[in-house]
């Protein structure tokens, strides 16, 4: 079987009890020998000083890559570019490009404004060409929510890869068929780059059916059924959690994914047993 290598999301904390979670879970995750680490970025810039502060400090104590999530939205371009440029200049080499979700009120396409990107794959294009960042860029198998379809939407990705992503991360699924599909739909347009598959530990079943419907991210049957009735009952729920998570990651390793990207919400638990069940660390290179 492929060996893949993994990757990991945190968030920046921003209570001193998710500061307390994020730096326990960063040791027993950085174990694993993941090839790099990603922070998000709050929308509309709110976590612009806790993603760089975050990403260092990962940096500086696991020695592993970490790259920074960035979002374009509402942030003129020159903002932008001084903000990347101090990055590089701190030792930032990675970026996740994100268009960033749209504030309460506006509708995309925003009113086009010349000082502002209205296109993930300008942004990367100019990411690449001010500084050479590896960069890496959200896809999804099950379409984004506000691409009128799939063809679309594989259509927006390749742009952003014919752009310079290294990269693209999907957003999280729990249906590989459905992953295996869009792979093969995304090599068809000429879609060269790795497509890496974001797995959520399921670490709270209401909120992630909450999270769920909001990405418009199915949730199959067989799912629902194995958490049903383990309302108040955390442990037998955690069992399932890291059963569907290991399950999930051997299916695609036997299937040739290369690369699987964990979004963590900063616990380390499930995503922990689950790779540890699956054999990590491994040399993870
Ligand atoms: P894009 O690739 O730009 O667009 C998504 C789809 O919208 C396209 O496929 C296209 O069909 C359609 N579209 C794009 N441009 C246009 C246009 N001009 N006209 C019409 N339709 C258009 N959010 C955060 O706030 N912070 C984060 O740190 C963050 N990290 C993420 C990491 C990953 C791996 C993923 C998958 C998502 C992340 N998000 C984050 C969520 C993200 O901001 C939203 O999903 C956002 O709505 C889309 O961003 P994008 O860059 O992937 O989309």
């Amino acid at each position: 079987m492929a060996q893949p290598t993994i990757s990991f999301e945190f968030f920046p904390p921003k209570t001193p009890a998710s500061e307390k979670m994020l730096w326990e879970s960063i040791p027993l995750l950085a174990a694993l020998a993941p090839k790099f680490m990603t922070v998000t970025y709050g929308a509309g810039g709110s976590t612009k000083d806790g993603t760089c502060e975050t990403v260092l400090r990962m940096k500086k104590e696991t020695g592993i890559p970490v790259a920074a999530h960035l979002t374009y939205i509402n942030m003129p371009i020159e903002t932008l570019r001084e903000l990347t440029g101090n990055w590089w200049a701190q030792g930032i080499r990675q970026i996740v490009a994100i268009r960033g979700d749209l504030p309460e009120g506006l509708a995309w396409p925003l009113d086009p404004d010349p000082a502002y990107f209205q296109q993930t794959s300008t942004f990367v294009k100019a990411l690449k060409s001010w500084n050479d960042f590896e960069i890496s860029v959200g896809a999804y198998p099950e379409k984004h929510p506000s691409a009128p379809d799939s063809k679309a939407d594989i259509e927006a990705l390749k742009q952003k890869c014919d752009a310079g992503a290294d990269r693209a991360i999907t957003q999280f699924f729990f249906d590989n068929d459905v992953y295996y599909r869009f792979v093969d739909a995304c090599r068809a347009t000429g879609i060269t780059a790795p497509i890496c598959p974001g797995l959520l530990p399921i670490h709270d079943f209401a909120g992630m059916l909450r999270f769920a419907a909001r990405c418009k991210t199915s949730v199959p049957d067989p799912i629902r059924e194995q958490f049903s009735g383990l309302e108040g009952k955390p442990e037998e729920a955690h069992k399932r959690a890291i059963d569907i998570l290991t399950r999930q990651v051997r299916d695609l390793a036997e299937n040739g994914a290369e690369h699987l990207h964990f979004y963590t919400l900063n616990k380390s638990a499930i995503t922990r047993e689950a790779c540890e069940m699956f054999g990590f660390p491994r040399n993870s290179g």
